[in-house]
């Protein structure tokens, strides 16, 4: 993105921010730390300038993962407000219209503000301040946070810090610049309990999710020397081990420390629908020459470079030839 487009759409942002009265903000179906955290502190910075603002989920992604359960939802909504149409509606941390499961934001005369940090977000807003940049959306809800004049309490500097920590892996991605540590030193300052926040992400697990991770890596392959590292999980290891699908969340990590290894895969199959195997494949890059954001999207989805993923109906035979080809055109340009 130009950086005069980004500074306009930044300045055009904070003016409609400023000048309209009611929101209602979307984020990503199963929406992860940086999807919750942006939805929540962007609910009380509004909140906190005297807007009315909704949060939309849709109901079927409740409960939420045991890891995000300690979000304050209260503000949240299942059902559109009955005056959705007069609401600017705020996008937060979604590539592209059709990961938010909510059709009924999708109007063609939806005022839409995109606020996102994936390269490849299709542009669909009114107004798109897409920053692929920054490490993560609560990376971009924060400036806007500080320049709008809102002083964090404790919970929303603890949803910013969620968005922060959970999209830059600790703050060991490559994502991982200075600004993101003066976010986070700020963030502390305004009362981040990091140990508390490290506790309620990272520990406390299910015992189900370390027995499915002990499933996913006694099945991990290695193909092409070990370029490519990947895990197959079923329906069947979700039902034995009684794990549900966001129990899944860190697998990948582990197949990405494998040395040797250019791109990360964990397929999880979904569902079966007569002889077909709905999948959810996610893709780490490793030292970044491969950029897995582009095989996501040649499977039909998406990401960032380093970290993307796609929807499949590939069983797993033609899944690891398609990843294999992809990844071996992508490594032979870059040695060129
Ligand atoms: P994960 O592997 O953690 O589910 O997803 C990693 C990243 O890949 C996400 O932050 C998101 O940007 C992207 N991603 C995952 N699944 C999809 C998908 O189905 N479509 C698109 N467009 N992006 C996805
Ligand atoms: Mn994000």
């Amino acid at each position: 993105m130009d950086r005069n487009g980004a500074t306009a759409a930044r300045q055009q942002v904070l003016d409609e921010i400023r000048k309209l009265e009611r929101f209602v903000l979307v984020t990503h179906e199963h929406p992860d730390g940086d999807a919750l955290g942006s939805l929540v502190a962007m609910h009380r910075i509004l909140t906190a300038l005297g807007k009315d603002s909704v949060m939309l989920m849709a109901a079927d992604e409740f409960p939420l993962p045991y890891e995000y359960r300690f979000f304050d939802l209260q503000g949240l909504s299942t059902v559109p407000p009955s005056d959705l149409v007069q609401r600017t509606i705020i996008f937060l941390d979604c590539g592209n219209i059709d990961r938010t499961p909510l059709a009924v934001v999708k109007g063609d005369d939806a005022h839409i503000l995109n606020i996102d940090h994936h390269h490849d977000n299709t542009r669909f807003g009114t107004v798109d301040l897409v920053d692929p940049a920054a490490s993560c959306t609560a990376e971009i809800v924060w400036d806007l946070m500080r320049t709008l004049g809102v002083e964090p309490d404790q919970d929303l500097a603890e949803a910013l810090y969620v968005g922060l920590v959970t999209d830059t892996g600790k703050f060991m991605y490559e994502n991982t610049g200075p600004r993101a540590h003066v976010m986070a030193a700020e963030l502390i300052d305004a009362g981040v309990d990091t140990h508390a926040i490290y506790r309620r992400l990272y520990e406390d697990m299910p015992y189900a999710k370390l027995a499915l991770l002990a499933r996913a890596l006694a099945r991990v392959e290695r193909h092409d020397g070990g370029a490519l590292t990947i895990a197959h999980l079923t329906r069947e290891d979700f039902d034995a081990t009684g794990a549900e699908d966001s129990y899944t969340e860190g697998i990948i990590d582990h197949l990405r420390s494998v040395e040797g290894t250019k791109v990360a895969a964990l397929a999880r199959e979904i569902g079966i629908d007569g002889d077909v195997h709905h999948s959810k494949v996610s893709l780490r890059s490793t030292d970044g020459e491969v950029d897995v954001s582009a095989i996501a999207r040649a499977g039909g989805g998406g990401g960032h470079r380093q970290a993307a993923g796609f929807s499949t109906e590939l069983d797993d035979e033609q899944l690891v030839a398609f990843l294999r080809e992809q990844i071996a055109a992508q490594m032979a340009l870059s040695s060129t």
